[in-house]
């Protein structure tokens, strides 16, 4: 039985954008890009391109800092900005506008480590007032069928506003040494899928995480083939 993949790429969209789109399409293969607003800014054409090729942009905030570093108020603007931008892009591009959205670096408002089971009250109150704005300015959680994984689920990843992902590539760690590029693509060999690695053994739909990098352009496309080999179908959630 051939699993579900839905392909996220952050960063977007950097100089080898429209060398990852054309990959992309020679293969057939749908993707999510969370573009931030300083990308988009130097970039829009890019972008509605992409839209017009029915590739889906997310908003990925507008300067991507940690947003457990924010203020509310700083938060919303990050928010914000990048939406006016997209609003403009979809309606370049004469689309209807998706809003879905990523945190840059996952972090939610408790930082970065999605295992963080113990986010303070403060914490807390931030996180739940960010989501709230996201849902006021008509951001969704996209469904994604055929995830079933019991580690994402009882997170409350599938009910927060925000898209998160199963499966981190971290190609975004390549330093251009032959022992990480091959760690790279040999963790994606590791049998725990109970443990964000599922991507050889598990039997859920996998969000993968990957990034628009320029110097990862080369393994960003190993990686996807990878998949392809593993069986892996890929398709957009739906909005
Ligand atoms: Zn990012």
């Amino acid at each position: 039985v051939n699993r579900i993949a839905y392909l996220t790429i952050d960063d977007a969209p950097r100089n080898d954008f429209r060398k990852k789109l054309a990959f992309l399409k020679l293969l057939n293969i749908p993707a999510v890009f969370y573009c931030t607003g300083e990308s988009l800014m130097q970039k829009p054409d890019d972008a509605v391109l992409a839209l017009k090729e029915g590739y889906v942009i997310g908003n990925h905030s507008y300067s991507h800092l940690h947003f457990s570093s924010l203020t509310f108020d700083q938060a919303c603007v990050e928010i914000e900005k990048t939406d006016n931008l997209l609003k403009e892009i979809y309606k370049t591009a004469e689309k209807k506008i998706i809003r879905t959205f990523r945190f840059p670096y996952g972090d939610k408002g408790w930082g970065d480590d999605p295992e963080n089971t113990q986010p303070s009250l403060d914490e807390k109150f931030f996180h739940k007032k960010i989501q709230d704005f996201l849902r006021e300015k008509g951001y969704k959680q996209p469904e994604f069928p055929g995830l079933n994984y019991e580690h994402y689920s009882e997170k409350n990843f599938l009910e927060d506003i925000d898209v998160f992902w199963t499966y981190d590539c971290r190609e975004w760690e390549y330093d251009q040494t032959d022992s990480m590029f091959n760690s790279i693509l040999e963790r994606m060999d590791v049998d725990d899928p109970g443990n964000w690695f599922g991507l050889n053994s598990g039997t859920s739909a996998e969000i993968i995480l990957t990034h628009d990098h320029d110097e990862t352009t080369v393994i960003f496309e190993l990686l996807i083939k990878k998949l392809v080999s593993k069986g892996f179908i890929f398709k957009l959630p739906e909005f």
